[in-house]
């Protein structure tokens, strides 16, 4: 299966978990090993009998962690080896209290046994916390939608990629790209079928990419993909790829409809005297002349563009100032 196609299979499907959900999870677990701890505690020092899934011999499964783990174990996120080891600890941990409370019930708890269960408990909270970390990282530079960075993320990557290209004198390409027709889809289809739309769209982008590309989502239906050490005619040749991947084969919907999709592209350079800004605006002139020649198609930016976009600029002015030709006010 190649890349492109592989990425299909994330067409549909389960969904996977996403950053969110998982972030919601990871602090869940962490108020409710307060709670476990507590109720632990609570046992041993008032002498009470323990509630049942505190004795269980899966307690850990027990949990509304474990219930989570359970329903989602087949998930990519939770076969990461750092997963497994937040999981690991906090069985241990489980362990470790069932240990404490067994040794509860007739004598005084050793400090070995208690030290476990103290080091165990540690362990899990250090995990769960970094881990929460990294996820509220990804919430809040990840578009939830599509799994790309956002916007804000976009620019401080971009000044690093700029300083570079600038400095080392290699290339680099910023290209525009917006859905063609899309809000034809939203009427038509509902705005969900919009969203899946632009979820597959944005996987198929990813597939098509070099390493060391990066793709951003812009706005709406739009996104900004940056190719480093490209030249125009290599940067045309990778999105001339994204064009071909996305329009050759319909999106399936989940409930089986098939929709045709293209997008059209603006490709501009970074020279030296341009800034990020001047670089994004060629590009969005050059999308603008894409979807004016027809939609579905790569247009680099040229000088030709600014001229146009200059005097209809002028014309948009004149307008405004109600210039008798325009028949304004
Ligand atoms: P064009 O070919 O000229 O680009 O035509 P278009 O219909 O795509 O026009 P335009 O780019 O103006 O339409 C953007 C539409 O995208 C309008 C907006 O409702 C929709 N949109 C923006 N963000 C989202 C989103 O997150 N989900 C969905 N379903 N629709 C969105
Ligand atoms: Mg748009
Ligand atoms: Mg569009």
């Amino acid at each position: 299966m190649s890349p492109a196609e592989a990425s299909d299979s994330a067409d549909l499907g389960r969904e996977p978990l996403n950053a969110q959900e998982m972030l919601a999870a990871v602090d869940d677990a962490i108020a409710e090993q307060g709670q476990w701890l507590a109720s632990l505690h609570r046992a041993v020092v008032c002498r009470t009998d323990p509630p049942g899934e505190l004795i269980a011999e899966t307690s850990e499964a027990l949990s509304e962690f474990g219930h989570w783990v359970a329903r989602h174990g087949d998930d990519p996120l939770l076969r990461q080896q750092v997963f497994r080891d937040l999981w690991i600890s906090f069985a241990a941990m489980h362990d470790a209290g069932r240990e404490v409370l067994k040794a509860a019930k007739g004598q005084a708890v050793s400090d070995r046994i208690y030290d476990k269960l103290v080091n165990s408990s540690d362990r899990f909270l250090s995990n769960a916390r970094r881990m929460r970390d990294a996820f509220r990282k990804a919430v809040s530079e990840l578009d939830p939608l599509t799994g790309l960075s956002n916007r804000a993320t976009m620019m401080d990557e971009l000044e690093v990629e700029a300083d570079r290209s600038l400095r080392s004198g290699a290339r680099l390409c910023l290209a525009l790209t917006d859905i063609d027709h899309f809000k034809k889809v939203n009427d038509t289809y509902g705005h969900a079928a919009g969203d899946e739309v632009l979820s597959v769209t944005a996987s198929r982008f990813i597939a098509c990419l070099r390493p060391y590309d990066s793709i951003y989502r812009y706005g709406g239906e739009e996104f900004l993909v940056a190719l480093p050490n490209a030249n125009t005619g290599t940067a045309i040749s990778v999105l001339e790829r994204l064009r071909t991947n996305l329009c050759r084969r319909p999106v399936v919907l989940e409930d089986g409809r098939e929709l045709e999709v293209s997008a059209s592209f603006g490709l501009a350079m970074l020279w030296d005297g341009l800034d990020l800004k001047q670089v994004i605006e060629r590009a969005d002139q050059a999308l603008y002349k894409a979807k004016q020649e027809g939609r579905n198609r790569v247009v680099p930016w040229s000088n030709a563009l600014e001229e146009d976009a200059t005097s209809e600029e002028d014309a948009a002015s004149d307008a405004e100032q109600g210039s008798p030709d325009t028949g304004g006010a």
